[in-house]
């Protein structure tokens, strides 16, 4: 029996949990992110917004210009965490396989669950309506014989979608994807194929594994050789998630480029994992970040600290440093990865757990640690703020 592989996807997911929480808001372009007038970037935008041209990771100046009646929202990473937490509860009753991406993302092994949910298209409709009537939210979900279909497949049927690729069925569903939303074929990529009279991906599948690494480049060439064919290409982890780990990772969109804005990734992504340290009572000694180039180049940095990791101020920072240190300049970028481990028993006591931090009083307004007062939130609003780009 080949593999059962679900991608879940919520749906613009900061701003649709906005607005569920503030009806008024529904039908309206939300832009979650840093405030109009400061640096800082668009994180999350509803689908109203898209509409108007504004993407995550944009400069939040330009989402302004484009859609000066959009609605301007901070991250609330705590009620994001929230909700979050109930929707991998609500996917850990279907599979103990699940694999968190990030925040709003999972790769679930379904193989073998047919005999509780039934196949994959009865199960997908339970899942998306169990996630509905515990969040109010709306999920997308692909299923397919490994993690590289699934993803396809969710990104395909957004918003609120369900598609299942049959096993068998790779090539026919790739050959129905035009070339240009091929993922992992960025900017440089689909200029490449143009000038090689490259029309569709079943063209692509007429030339050979060596043929392509000559003409794009060893990691690309060899993904595209996967890719064409609906087989896995390194969609997944690279290993596998242990306990004395956590990470998170974001696929984008688009290649960016902008520092600031693979910045705001990280601090997002920090501010995350932190919170659920936090949650686990766990902290940890390492922080490792991983980052795959437009040409699928895929490369790591860690670090060990000398004492544990006291905040996501913190946090961030040593993943800026890495980050930096890295990443080889101008370089387009696909996927940005944060992950800690080293992870030990800590964080009893909440007052040490900040004492450190810089800015404490932000820290505990990320965390709902605090009651908040207009000061803290008006501190988080001014906070940059990250991405969420896999609407
Ligand atoms: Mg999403």
């Amino acid at each position: 029996m080949p593999p059962v592989i679900f991608h879940v996807d919520m749906d613009a997911f900061f701003a649709s949990v906005e607005q569920h929480d503030s009806p008024e808001y529904a039908g309206k372009p939300v832009i979650v992110g840093a405030r109009p007038g400061h640096r800082g970037v668009v994180s999350t935008c509803s689908y109203e917004a898209r509409a108007f041209g504004v993407r995550s990771a944009m400069p939040i100046n330009e989402a302004a210009r484009l859609c000066p009646q959009g609605i301007f929202l901070p991250v609330r990473m705590e009620r994001y965490q929230d909700i979050s937490n109930e929707v991998f509860s609500v996917l850990g009753d279907f599979t103990p396989q699940v694999d968190r991406v990030s925040i709003d993302e999972a790769f679930l092994d379904m193989s073998g669950t047919e005999r509780l949910f039934g196949p994959p298209e009865d199960a997908g409709r339970a899942l998306k309506k169990k996630i509905r009537e515990s969040t109010g939210l709306t999920v997308s979900v692909g299923a397919g014989a490994n993690r590289f279909i699934a993803k396809l497949a969710s990104a395909r049927s957004k918003p609120d979608g369900l598609i299942v690729v049959p096993s068998g069925g790779e090539e026919s569903f790739m050959d129905a994807l035009p070339l240009g939303k091929l993922w992992g074929a960025g900017e440089k990529t689909q200029e490449r194929f143009r000038e090689l009279n490259i029309r569709s991906v079943k063209e692509l599948r007429g030339y050979d594994e060596g043929l392509l690494q000559r003409l794009f480049g060893q990691a690309m060439g060899g993904f595209l050789y996967m890719a064409c064919r609906g087989l896995d290409c390194g969609m997944g982890r690279d290993e596998a998630p242990t306990s004395r780990s956590i990470s998170t990772e974001r696929t984008f969109e688009y290649d960016v480029i902008d520092q600031d804005s693979l910045e705001a990734v990280l601090l997002e992504s920090a501010q995350e994992l932190m919170f659920r340290l936090f949650t686990m009572g766990m902290q940890a000694m390492t922080v490792a970040i991983k980052l795959r180039y437009a040409d699928f180049r895929t490369v790591s940095a860690r670090k060990t600290q000398e004492r544990a990791i006291s905040s996501s101020d913190e946090l961030y920072r040593h993943a800026v440093e890495l980050f930096r240190k890295k990443r080889e300049s101008g370089q387009a970028i696909r996927l940005l990865g944060l992950s800690v481990s080293g992870l030990e028993e800590g964080m009893e006591t909440q007052g040490e757990l900040f004492d450190t931090a810089k800015d404490s009083r932000l820290e505990r307004a990320i965390f709902g640690l605090k009651k908040k007062s207009g000061s803290t939130m008006k501190k988080a609003r001014n906070l940059r703020s990250g991405l969420d780009l896999n609407p």
